[in-house]
């Protein structure tokens, strides 16, 4: 998006004038340093430009506004107006201050957009592996579990099954090997909270990954990313680096005895591989293609060995319930979803990026304050939230408070976090039949209910879309949904049809229209 040139012409007008400080920001020393920071989030707004530490944040910035930029903010310590964030009345000098960040509360994606991720000394100057000392220095492996399951923390990657159940079911498992799996395959369209969290905080997805380790007693990791994410890959592979170089990682870890290392696996773009056992079939060198289990993968995983299995953004939580503890946790969040939750939030809203919100946050505060609204002053329409596994919700759901369980209520899930904005003009239809596109391409083909049934489906839709559908082929479709859902094998095919019985649901007209058009 140009932002690499920006802190190249940056770079090279302060070095121009001889203020370029030599040493890493954390340090004092005069000069001016310059770093290259993960996502701020704001993308619509992008490439941006913090200074610190007056918190001014400039927006699409280009390359001819560096000379502005170092000669009055950084020379002059003025802010550089016409770059900030404003609106008819007011002008917003300090990044925090921006509706888009204000209504936020940022726990994972703290440092993103803060620190320079590349760097573990900076890592650690913020806090960073204080989380992995405490537990190892003064909790036993099944005070950790305790205390993830005392706070609540469910998996961010869909499914909502809690953490620390999970930790606790490995760690009683006894066995001479046992694996903790960071699942990074994100591949809903529209999500991409899980890569900007490994681009932008490598470090602690490895820092929640280890002590996920001393809490279950396994010695061996794999980070599991899509290799269409290759920032992220280089980022967590320099970063282990790091941390094996200062002995965080590897054997005898901080002298405590703990063996832990942790690998990278890169996927090689297959939807489905974000479905454990595809994902665990993909590591051993097996098509990545789900299996039935006879055993969940707490008892049996990689390698037929007790693995812990969980999403990015999971893990980014870990670091932070150890250091404040459940309660502090469960301050945020509704009763039975504590925490944050990371939203890509797409489509035709005004501000669209990467968010953090509690869970209960209402879908009025995410599109309208976050959000900014519906482009071009349209009329809000629908959200597609949790991607192609997802549903559509309404207007009538903009009150809802968000969290795992009322979503499941009102026919949605929260997926991994994708949500798409959709405005007045969006046929429902067109989008239903989107996303079976999408399914139908990424279904491994093993079991004939998704194979077979998917592709039914998307004639069906497509026939419909084109005005040639008729009532037999809602029918067939409602159906066909029904049976997919309680047949298929794996959460692909079970979910496969939820955006179809969604946008049926509330949007039954719209079908029907396509199919009265043609009479
Ligand atoms: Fe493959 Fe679909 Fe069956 Fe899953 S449900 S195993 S993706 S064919």
């Amino acid at each position: 998006g140009g932002a690499l040139e920006v802190y190249d012409e940056i770079k090279r007008l302060i070095e121009e004038r001889g203020l370029l400080a030599q040493v890493e920001l954390y340090e004092e020393e005069r000069g001016i340093g310059v770093k290259k920071s993960g996502c701020h989030g704001f993308c619509e707004a992008g490439p941006l430009v913090r200074i610190e530490p007056d918190q001014f944040l400039y927006l699409k910035v280009k390359r001819e506004d560096c000379k502005e930029i170092v000669e009055t903010t950084l020379i002059d310590g003025k802010p550089v107006e016409r770059l900030m964030y404003h609106t008819s009345d007011k002008v917003y000098h300090v990044q925090e201050e921006i509706p888009f960040y204000k209504s936020q509360t940022r726990l994972v994606l703290e440092h993103c957009g803060h620190i320079d991720s590349e760097s573990i000394q900076e890592y650690i100057a913020y806090g960073g592996y204080q989380a992995l000392a405490k537990a190892m220095d003064t909790m036993t492996p099944s005070e950790v579990c305790k205390e993830i399951s005392d706070a609540g923390l469910r998996g961010r990657g869909g499914g909502g099954y809690p953490t620390g159940k999970k930790w606790s079911q490995v760690l009683s498992y006894a066995s001479d090997m046992k694996y903790v799996i960071c699942n990074g395959d994100e591949g809903d369209p529209g999500a991409f909270m899980d890569r900007s969290l490994m681009e932008g905080d490598p470090h602690n997805i490895i820092e929640g990954m280890a002590i996920a380790a001393y809490g279950t007693g396994a010695s061996e990791g794999y980070i599991y990313v899509r290799a269409e994410y290759p920032l992220a890959v280089a980022r967590l592979n320099k970063a282990i680096e790091q941390a094996r170089e200062i002995g965080l990682l590897g054997k005898n870890i901080l002298g405590t005895g703990l063996n832990f290392d942790v690998h990278v696996n890169q996927g090689a773009g297959a939807f489905v591989c974000g479905e454990g056992s595809a994902l665990i079939a993909s590591i051993e060198g097996e098509r990545g293609m789900p299996r039935v289990k006879a055993k969940r993968t707490v008892e049996e995983g990689l390698w037929k060995k007790p693995t812990v299995l969980n999403n990015v953004e999971t893990f980014a939580n870990v670091r932070h319930i150890i250091m404040n503890g459940a309660a502090w946790y469960q301050s945020y969040g509704t009763k039975g979803s504590a925490g944050t939750k990371a939203f890509a939030l797409t489509g035709n809203v005004n501000n669209t990026g990467l968010i953090e919100v509690p869970m209960g946050t209402t879908l009025r505060k995410i599109i309208f304050e976050i959000g900014g609204g519906i482009r071009g002053n349209k009329k809000f329409k629908a959200v597609q939230i949790g991607g192609p596994s997802g549903g559509c919700l309404t207007e009538e759901h903009l009150d809802m408070a968000l969290d795992f369980d009322s979503l499941i209520d009102a026919g949605a899930m929260i997926g991994s976090g994708g949500m798409v904005i959709m405005d007045e003009d969006t046929c429902m239809v067109e989008v239903a039949k989107f996303f079976m596109n999408f399914t139908q391409n990424e279904s491994c083909g093993k079991c004939v209910p998704c194979r077979e049934g998917t592709k039914i489906m998307l004639n069906i839709l497509e026939k419909i879309v084109s005005g040639k559908g008729s009532m037999e082929d809602l029918n067939l479709l409602e159906e066909l949904s029904d049976t997919i859902t309680n047949t298929a094998l794996c959460g692909l095919g079970k979910t496969a049809a939820n955006p179809v019985v969604s946008s049926l649901k509330y949007f039954r007209d719209e079908y029907l229209a396509h199919v009265v058009e043609k009479r």
